[in-house]
């Protein structure tokens, strides 16, 4: 891909860009903070306008009035197939593909299991389980424990040897590759459909989290004709602290394993009370036991408000934000490069736009965690992850050119004062 977008050099470029920002509209619809520059959506997103009351009438009408009727009335009982519908949307997946349910730690233990189930069947010879050491820790930690119940080795292995090994002779011991997507440190992300073709080649399946890319730039599920994936719900879908994650598996595999927590919202007539279990067909069969309404309302006004970019701009929701995306990474990108040189910051995240999720990953060698404090301090909030890395996430939802900008001035002023060597900006909080 290559770009048509030149940085701004100049503020008013930056309020010229926002002007003409057909996607300005959607910031309306975001409850943040004024004096906020928020760059931690792909950590936490932002509430959106419309979620608090959508839940205050769940609570009080739903629940207070409707009491146990609304499993009916109310559509709670779909609410993980409708709400995984609207997520089906954003990443390449057909209607009834998707549930929206539990964690993606627990739904990655749901597909990973699946996954080495149908492998251990089809190659029983296979023996490894390979994914990249810089992974996200619960990702590994999933997939150690699941090794250790199947006998399988988790290999990791760093990004730049993935296609060696796929092509090397240990290629056919392979059961499972297991990538995220896009890296929550580096911002580094995996071509899906050249990758997903090289694991198929090597006989091996293909999980996929979508945690940083869900919602932050366009996948297509089917199109790389991927097997399982999960991704998160409180993150670029801003469904709210520990929204409902998801589920997706390739139709042609649904059918083919009971997921290992078999419960009875799994149940093909979960109503019947059968002491046996009978799983759903399809997705379905990804749910376990009850699921959290309040939860998935919330989630559901998330993906609500984002489907609404529909009413700003023709085509496909997440092309227009990718389009943005990429003008805003660049833009923060060559103002860091112009006004924070000299102060020994790295750039992680690739330059190479097919490279590059929705974030911007700086290291340093020391500092890191307290410039991320001072920043915060000023408004401007990213976030920190050990051992040295500055992490900021862009969301073309709500984030202007102009935000940017004063995003690396901020940064730059951090860094010129030496504010960030205060003490208060050095104290270690519990979450990062
Ligand atoms: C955020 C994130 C998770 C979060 O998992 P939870 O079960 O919601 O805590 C998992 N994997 C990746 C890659 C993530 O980025």
């Amino acid at each position: 891909m290559t770009t048509d977008f030149t940085a701004p050099t100049m503020l008013e470029q930056c309020r010229a860009l926002d002007a003409q920002d057909p996607l300005r509209a959607m910031r309306q619809q975001f409850d943040l903070p004024a004096g906020v520059i928020y760059l931690d959506g792909n950590s936490l997103g932002p509430l959106p306008r419309r979620t608090a009351e959508r839940v205050a009438q769940a609570i009080h009408g739903e629940w207070g009035t409707g009491l146990i009727r609304s499993w009916n009335s109310a559509g709670w009982f779909e609410a993980p197939q409708r709400v995984g519908d609207k997520i089906g949307q954003l990443i390449g997946a057909n209607a009834g593909e998707v549930v929206a349910t539990d964690t993606t730690s627990i739904n990655l233990y749901k597909v990973l299991s699946a996954a080495i189930s149908i492998a251990k069947n089809d190659h029983p010879t296979r023996s490894t389980v390979v994914s990249e050491r810089s992974n996200f820790p619960t990702d590994l930690y999933i997939a150690e424990s699941l090794c250790r119940q199947h006998g399988l080795t988790l290999q990791l292995i760093e990004p730049e040897e993935l296609a060696g090994l796929l092509a090397s002779p240990a290629a056919p011991n392979i059961a499972v590759l297991m990538l995220t997507h896009v890296n929550y440190r580096t911002g580094a992300m995996h071509d899906m459909a050249s990758v997903t073709a090289a694991a198929h080649a090597a006989g091996a399946l293909m999980v996929w989290d979508l945690a940083h890319s869900a919602g932050a730039v366009p996948v297509d599920l089917n199109g790389a004709n991927a097997d399982f994936a999960v991704g998160c719900g409180y993150k670029y879908l801003n469904g709210g602290p520990g929204a409902p994650a998801f589920a997706w598996v390739n139709p042609r595999l649904a059918d083919r394993f009971w997921q290992p927590l078999s419960g009875w919202w799994g149940h093909a007539a979960p109503f019947q009370f059968t002491p046996d279990y009978q799983p759903a067909p399809g997705i379905a069969r990804y749910l376990c036991g009850t699921q959290p309404i309040l939860s998935l309302t919330a989630l559901e006004c998330g993906l609500d408000t984002f489907l609404g970019v529909r009413d700003c701009v023709a085509g496909e929701p997440m092309a227009a934000l990718r389009r943005k995306s990429l003008a805003l990474t660049d833009l923060f990108i060559a103002r860091v490069e112009a006004r924070c040189a000299g102060h020994g910051l790295r750039l992680v995240t690739p330059r190479e736009h097919q490279q590059r999720g929705s974030q911007v990953c700086l290291a340093r060698d020391e500092g890191a965690y307290a410039m991320v404090q001072a920043l915060i301090a000023r408004g401007v909030i990213g976030d920190y992850r050990a051992p040295d890395v500055l992490r900021f996430g862009f969301t073309p939802l709500y984030l202007s050119f102009e935000d940017v900008w004063n995003a690396a001035e901020h940064l730059a002023q951090v860094l010129e004062s030496g504010e960030w060597r205060q003490p208060e900006f050095n104290r270690q909080h519990a979450v990062t």
